[in-house]
């Protein structure tokens, strides 16, 4: 097998990514940095697919406080509030890095301030952005930046395990397949960065990149790691709705329009927010998401049994000005956004749990470094439209300072457990054994269970239904093998592989969602409606015990504000 050694390995190429790599850069420039990645760096992950934008506070009128409470109250008091501290705080000195060092051009108002538009959710528009594409913006400049450095690129490497030393207690390096060949490549490095993005494309309608599949999770996973707020999966309200034949149906349209006045319609061209949230369409993902979901099941449905986006009232000719894209993107599947109404869906959009890690991107495992949507605890219980980019921005550019500061304490390569690189490629290698199976019904069975057990709504009987169906499913996956035995670029081979990651974090998210009996952000209990004291809020933590998970509640630390308090002076809290 080939193998090489680095300084510093970077799994990923989304914003948390390139910002590691920029960062270790110009704090190590003498250091050996590389980046691995599915697919191509800069054209692949979710941070090139951001629309609505980044959220900040730079107005005078606003505050970090001001951020930082709707992040908590946004979460339900589930964030780590250092984590979330650190987010609202550093994103200010990262738009301006963005701006200044890497030269991202974002929208502006006449007098040449940043433009900040509204987001639901947000006690003040702050949203920073590039029309409504300004992921393709932000990672544009990143890529160029990157390549302009000479750091070191395996592009279309998957990473299927990480390896820790011989004594289990460092990181030792990755093992990854070089897709284009079939072949693996070990990587020995001193220090690995987890920036692979999480991603819920396990559910039937879903916004992220094609080739997110919550590989890290499932790699730290299997590496003992602790993953916490598991049960903590985004619905997007707004997911185009086009028909079972369109990869267009379950992709994202921006929270912009709920933003700006955009009215949603059941299928009788009723609105139906005002009777469920004093905001209307601008509640909260989670509440807006809930409603949606009712009105479908009470059947009042559009042709594709969805809900309608209407924007027409705001004056048609503002719309196509404001949201170029998305009227872009809807005419293509033969909707007018800007005068008429476009059939929606909530999709799965974004994992609030991920790795638990420290604000200084350290894991459990010396070494280890993770940071972006990989990571849990930025933001509890409901992330804010706006937060993702900012937290991925931010936290790749701390994991890169932090790499470059613990290797100058001297480290040395740590010597890879062999065993662990042998059980690794026999578990990569195990499709090619079993018999050609149908990968296609498999992945169908995983949709519609997420989607309707493990969803928008949930209870313990079809909890408890899907915790024993994703077992089993996952026993067909490993009895189920390919026709094409060629490793070389054989794409059914990675949706196997995809797929194994998809069941190892869907079988978390059903455990986690099944021991928190109260309702709270994103996950919501029909059996269990109330939320449960926000004083004693607790998080899960679940860890992989042999075959099984073990999950514990851990209380939540108010290091900087209590439940019913706020950070705000009197008066900006009353403005
Ligand atoms: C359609 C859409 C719109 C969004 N709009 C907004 C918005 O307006 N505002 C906002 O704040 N957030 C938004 N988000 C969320 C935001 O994109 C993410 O929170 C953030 O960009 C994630 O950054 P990341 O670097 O962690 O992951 P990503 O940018 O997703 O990058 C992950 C990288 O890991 C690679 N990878 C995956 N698996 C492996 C593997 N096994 N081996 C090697 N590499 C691997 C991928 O190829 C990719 O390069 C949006 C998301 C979507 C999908």
């Amino acid at each position: 097998m080939e193998e090489f050694k680095t300084d510093v390995l970077i799994l990923g190429s989304g914003g948390a990514g390139l910002f590691a790599a920029l960062h270790a850069h110009a704090a190590a420039p003498q250091r050996d940095i590389t980046i691995a990645v599915k697919g191509l760096l800069g054209k692949c992950g979710c941070t090139r697919m951001v629309q609505g934008g980044y959220n900040v506070a730079l107005a005078k009128e606003d505050s970090v406080e001001r951020h930082f409470m709707d992040t908590i109250e946004g979460g339900a008091w589930l964030p780590h509030q250092e984590l979330a501290w650190t987010l609202v705080s550093v994103a200010v000195e990262r738009v301006r890095e963005l701006e200044n060092e890497l030269g991202c051009f974002f929208d502006r108002n006449p007098d040449g301030t940043l433009h900040q538009k509204a987001f639901a959710g947000q006690t003040f528009d702050r949203t920073v952005h590039k029309g409504d594409l300004t992921g393709i913006e932000i990672i544009n400049r990143l890529a160029e930046q990157v390549w302009a450095r000479g750091i070191r690129r395996l592009e279309e490497h998957r990473a299927v395990e990480l390896i820790a030393s011989q004594d289990g207690q460092r990181i030792a390096g990755v093992l990854l397949l070089d897709m284009r060949t079939g072949e693996f490549v070990l990587v020995r490095a001193k220090a690995v960065v987890l920036a692979t993005g999480g991603g819920p494309t396990m559910y039937k309608y879903h916004t992220p990149s094609g080739d997110k599949a919550c590989d890290g999770l499932a790699m730290a996973l299997r590496l003992g790691l602790p993953l916490r707020d598991m049960e903590m999966v985004q619905f997007h309200p707004t997911g185009l709705l086009a028909g079972v034949h369109t990869r267009m149906t379950g992709t994202v349209l921006e929270e912009g329009l709920r933003g700006s006045g955009g009215y949603l319609l059941n299928g009788r061209g009723e609105r139906f927010m005002q009777a469920v949230d004093p905001r209307g369409e601008r509640a909260t993902r989670d509440i807006v998401s809930r409603a949606m979901f009712a009105e479908m099941r009470a059947g009042n449905v559009t042709p594709h049994g969805g809900l309608w986006i209407s924007m027409g009232h705001l004056g048609p000719e503002n719309v196509r000005r404001q949201f170029k894209g998305m009227v872009e993107r809807c005419a293509d599947c033969g909707f007018d956004l800007a005068g008429g109404k476009v059939e929606v869906v909530p999709t799965a959009h974004y994992m609030m749990g991920g790795v638990e890690f420290a604000v200084d991107t350290s894991t459990e495992l010396e070494g280890l470094f993770a940071a972006g949507e990989d990571t849990g605890g930025v933001h509890g219980a409901n992330r804010l439209g706006g937060n993702g980019v900012a937290n991925s921005t931010v936290y790749g550019g701390i994991a890169g300072d932090a790499v470059a500061a613990w290797l100058a304490g001297g480290r040395a390569h740590a010597e890879p457990d062999g065993d662990a690189i042998e059980r690794a490629r026999r578990r990569t290698l195990h499709p090619f054994d079993e018999p050609a199976g149908d990968l296609p019904a498999i992945r169908e069975a995983l949709y519609e269970l997420m989607w309707s057990d493990v969803g928008i709504l949930r209870d313990a009987a079809g909890l408890a239904r899907a915790a024993a169906t994703l077992e089993a499913l996952h026993e067909r996956l490993e009895r189920t093998g390919l026709q094409d035995r060629d490793r070389a670029f054989n794409l059914t081979w990675h949706d196997w592989l995809n797929l194994d990651s998809l069941l190892a974090v869907s079988k978390v998210i059903a455990r986690a969602a099944i021991a928190r009996e109260d309702s709270r952000g994103a996950h919501y209990r029909e059996d269990h409606p109330a939320v449960r004291d926000p004083e004693r809020s607790a998080f899960t933590r679940v860890r992989a015990a042999g075959r099984d998970l073990a999950l514990e509640f851990v209380p939540v630390a108010f290091t900087r504000v209590r439940p019913g308090e706020t950070l705000l002076g009197k008066a900006q809290a009353a403005a």
